[in-house]
């Protein structure tokens, strides 16, 4: 089986760390930071095989100089973007062979957040659950705010997340989830499993507890930005942009541009 860790790092980030359950090999996912990573892997007797990059923001990429230093490890990231020691470039339908995990994971193409954002996708088998690593592309209960793509990008990407399987576990980069439900049930406020989900977000939160990864059927169920064709969140992203909303981009676009109105960061 594989286990994965996430290492808290800066107020909210997690840094994915991959491992076989009882083996010592790990891999890294965005390390933004390099002393929580470091400090785990000592404490732990882990050692780091490869380090995978989601997209270029330094929450993402700021611990890999030092990791690359002290490791040797090589850095797969994404072609289209400046990833400081990156050997492998990736895109598309790209495989990451991971031997010392014994798994391979398929790179998708989801621009939206940035121009290159790519997703790390492990399909089940005996070794656990489907997993996608997505960066800021989708989080839990919400999704990366468009800061270099498209509404039609980031649609397109959330579309063809949302075709992966109900129990996909999503590793989003981000501890959101409570205040990204906040907006959800502002969305769509008759949607009982929001309301429900929010719930037993405040309470994992006050205990401490991380509310990532979450199973992808709980996201197309509560996160506004998979239910372009939820009938009550069409309605109000309607009444939000004062004009009638056709095509999913377009409800995507609203619903995204009437949360980056309420003073919220994410
Ligand atoms: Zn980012
Ligand atoms: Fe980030």
């Amino acid at each position: 089986m594989l286990t994965v860790q996430g290492i808290p790092a800066f107020d909210d980030n997690y840094i994915w760390s991959i491992r076989t359950n009882g083996g010592t090999d790990v891999v890294l996912v965005d390390p933004g930071d390099a002393e929580p990573v470091i400090a785990t892997l000592h404490a732990q007797g882990l050692t780091p095989r490869a380090i995978l990059v989601t997209h270029h923001h330094g929450d993402h990429t700021g611990g890999i100089d030092e990791l690359v230093a002290h490791y040797g490890l090589p850095v797969y990231g994404p072609a289209r973007e400046h990833i400081p020691h990156r050997s492998h470039p990736l895109g598309e339908g790209d495989t990451v062979p991971l031997p010392e995990l014994g798994t391979t994971l398929r790179v998708m193409d989801v621009p939206g957040h940035t121009r290159g954002h790519i997703a790390f996708h492990r399909a089940g088998d005996a070794l656990g659950p489907p997993m996608l690593f997505c960066g800021d592309t989708l989080f839990t209960g919400g999704c990366g705010r468009l800061f270099e793509g498209t509404p039609a990008q980031m649609q397109g990407a959330l579309q063809r997340i949302r075709a992966l399987p109900d129990d996909t576990l999503v590793y989003c980069a981000h501890e959101y989830t409570e205040a990204n439900l906040g907006f959800a049930r502002i969305a769509e406020p008759h949607n009982t499993a929001i309301i429900e989900r929010l719930a037993a977000v405040r309470t994992a939160r006050r205990q401490g507890l991380p509310t990532v990864p979450a199973p992808l059927g709980l996201e197309k169920a509560t996160n506004p930005f998979l239910r372009w064709d939820a009938p009550e969140l069409i309605k109000n992203a309607e009444a939000f942009a004062d004009r009638p909303l056709t095509t999913p981009v377009e409800i995507f676009a609203a619903v995204r541009h009437w949360k980056d109105t309420l003073d919220q960061p994410i």
